[in-house]
């Protein structure tokens, strides 16, 4: 089968034909139909990470956010079968570790992430395979489409855990969300659908025209500000009347971190959702004695369980959340490396996906 493989660091990757996947006893091959494009991929193809030991290792088939049709069966699964429409988190648990047993997959103590890992192949490919497939593979509502799963990609699904189980936001909560990439543009999406008043914050005006129509109901360019550390939280601050009640940092530099933190409310809540990049090194250093001061909390979200992918799907089967809108432009699998080098100089737009496969 076709796929596309990581061999250098920020190098195209080689459009390879390699083996179709191995079937395990409790798995699933699936055929991708289509696969979101991601700033994580842009992180391994540049091979980010090795301060953290986390760097992705040469040979990986990149491709962690895929839906499509089963196409083979392990011989222990019993609730697929061959033509179930499915979508694949790229946070897969063993489904048999304490926190699966609870329903936290996403931190599964064992966990793989698809794509990024040799034992999970990603699905920048004809095919892939989803180990523990019952537990893992999330059968698909019939009006909720492949495309769309691909621009949920593990964006929406992280903005929507983030924002819905995370931090718990109340209707007519102020919501700030800071970086408008996919992820922002997300947040800016669900939190919109689950009713809080959204402030969009980037430095371009394309993504926050986009928030808008996303339903943001202010936006602050801080490339117009004097001083983007020091007015962007003033600025929140003002139109919010006190400060928001949860903010989101979506990009995951120093600044937009301290932003966030810095522009909430008394007991607000920050929610770090983007991964910092070689700048950072995985560290922030952040004003810890005001989080005292004001019964500040912070938490970090990552993916969403399986288990809860449930409520999402029905949101966006009932149109009440909208994923598709996101998706700027459809490619095809020799594309993907021009993608990934359009997103260094931050020239991409909303989401991308790949459906030819
Ligand atoms: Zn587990
Ligand atoms: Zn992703």
């Amino acid at each position: 089968m076709r796929a596309a493989v990581l061999e250098a660091y920020g190098e195209p990757l080689s459009i390879e034909s390699v083996d179709a996947p191995a079937l395990a006893p409790h798995g699933v091959v699936v055929d991708v139909e289509a696969c979101g494009i991601c700033r994580s991929d842009w992180h391994a193809w540049k091979g980010h990470g090795e301060w953290a030991d986390d760097r992705v290792p040469l040979g990986q088939i990149l491709g962690h956010e895929p839906a499509g049709r089963v196409a083979r069966v392990g011989d222990r699964v019993e609730t697929l079968a061959v033509g179930d429409r499915v979508a694949i988190p790229f946070n897969l648990g063993d489904g048999s570790c304490y926190q699966c047993r609870n329903g936290h997959g996403n931190v599964c103590e064992d966990g793989y992430a698809l794509g990024f890992e040799p034992s999970v192949p990603g699905a920048f490919a004809e095919r892939t395979h989803v180990p523990h497939a019952e537990f893992n593979a999330v059968t698909l509502p019939k009006g909720v489409s492949a495309e769309a799963v691909a621009a949920l990609g593990c964006r929406y699904v992280t903005a929507f855990h983030a924002l819905a189980h995370r931090a718990d936001i109340d209707a007519g909560d102020w919501v700030a969300v800071h970086g408008c990439g996919g992820l922002g543009l997300a947040a800016v999406q669900i939190a919109t659908a689950l009713g809080a008043r959204v402030i969009a914050i980037d430095v371009r005006d394309d993504p926050l025209e986009l928030a808008i129509d996303l339903g943001a109901e202010e936006t602050i360019d801080a490339s117009e500000l004097e001083d983007e550390r020091t007015d962007v939280p003033g600025t929140i601050r003002t139109i919010t009347d006190g400060g928001a009640h949860v903010s989101i940092d979506a990009l995951g530099r120093a600044e937009t971190c301290r932003n966030s933190l810095e522009c909430l409310r008394i007991r607000g809540t920050h929610v770090q959702i983007g991964l910092t990049t070689a700048a950072e090194r995985g560290e922030v250093s952040l004003p810890i004695d005001e989080m005292t001061r004001w019964d500040v909390t912070l938490v970090g979200s990552r993916g969403m369980p399986p288990s809860r992918y449930d409520e999402l799907l029905r949101m966006i089967d009932s149109g009440a959340l909208e994923p598709a809108k996101l998706v700027t432009r459809r490619v095809g699998l020799e594309d993907v490396s021009d993608r990934l080098a359009a997103m260094t100089e931050y020239e991409t737009r909303g989401v991308e996906v790949v459906t030819e496969l």
